[in-house]
């Protein structure tokens, strides 16, 4: 097994470095406007509107089931850019190492960052390395960012500023994977075989809807928060509410053990594969059709409709037939999930 290790001169600006950016990051993200090792990749864009985004990923442990820092860094920015309707086109990744992390280590994250972008057809073209000293850092912190193209302009759908009562709530899958599977990770649990994180590149899923229900009205990825907090930004300040079916949520029995064994609730749990997605009431059957056709949809499920009724607010209809309010979750239920 190759020992070495990530040292400061690593980050120095030397041959070391130089070697480390050649070998690993030039060989694994291997494309004409990385390699040219400009300060800054120029890239052609089509049309004249952009979508940018940035994120930073702090995931403790680096490796769990389903994924890795590396995957969730660019799933997750690829997600951020499809949720708005866009083309995603192009990623930079900086990476933050702590002095002693294993290099073999940095090698699988790095080559699975690589084979995600690949699959996903989106090159990384600029990236930073920083090394901090040991206790410094945490093994590896990530920032990407990523551009996209906007197409079509009217199909905006990152605010749902069309949304309005009689049209329906949608989800792609299951919820909670992503959160109970690190957290069993982390805590060293012995009940976590069967709980993957469902980290995926959902564009290909959302360019699936788009072609068929163009008139999509709201999406987005239900990450931290979970489907409860989306919810909630949707309808804050808007003049409908929300009315979720508790017994229509779709969520992994293995995920509703964990959760009751550890006092959490899989609406807030975090999610890196799943879209809240709003549709017009009418085109509600089709849509949910449309994603059960994909892989990434196959357990998609219409959850709740929006509201004339209690403007502003999420209320759950549950499974015993009561209603329970949902809101914003207090304090921080998971920290460094994603
Ligand atoms: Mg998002």
């Amino acid at each position: 097994m190759d020992e070495s290790r990530i040292m400061m001169a690593h980050g120095g600006g030397g041959s070391l470095m130089n070697g480390l950016i050649r070998s690993l990051f030039f060989n694994s993200f291997d494309n004409p406007v990385l390699i040219r090792a400009a300060d800054a990749a120029q890239l052609d864009l089509p049309g004249n509107r952009i979508a940018f985004t940035t994120d930073a990923f702090v995931v403790d442990p680096i490796f769990f089931p389903g994924g890795d820092i590396g995957k969730l860094a660019v799933c997750g920015t690829l997600n951020d850019l499809a949720v708005t309707g866009a083309r995603p086109l192009y990623l930079s990744v900086s990476f933050i190492l702590e002095e002693g992390l294993r290099i073999s280590e940095l090698k699988r994250v790095v080559q699975s960052m690589a084979k995600t972008a690949k699959d996903a057809g989106v090159p990384i073209v600029a990236g930073d390395t920083k090394v901090v000293p040991k206790g410094k850092g945490d093994k590896i912190f990530i920032s990407t960012s990523g551009v996209g193209a906007v197409d079509d302009k009217s199909s905006d759908t990152s605010e749902g500023k069309s949304v309005e009562a009689g049209d329906c709530i949608l989800i792609n899958g299951t919820l909670g994977d992503h959160g109970i599977a690190v957290l069993l990770q982390r805590e060293s649990f012995q009940l976590h075989a069967s709980i993957q994180s469902d980290c995926a590149n959902l564009y290909p899923l959302i360019h699936h809807l788009l072609g068929v229900v163009p008139e999509t009205r709201f999406m987005r990825d239900a990450t931290r928060g979970g489907l409860a907090t989306v919810l909630c930004e949707l309808v804050e300040k808007r003049n409908f509410g929300i009315e979720l079916a508790e017994d229509q949520v779709p969520v992994n029995p293995a995920v509703v053990d964990a959760c009751e064994l550890l006092g959490m609730d899989p609406l807030y749990i975090a999610n890196e594969g799943k879209v809240v997605i709003v549709v017009p009431g009418n085109e509600a059957e089709n849509a949910l059709k449309t994603l059960r056709q994909h892989p990434l949809g196959t357990n998609a499920a219409i959850v709740g409709r929006v509201t004339g009724e209690n403007p502003g607010k999420v209320i759950m209809k549950t499974a015993l037939g009561g209603k329970r309010w949902i809101d914003y979750l207090s304090g921080d239920q998971l920290p460094r999930i994603c």
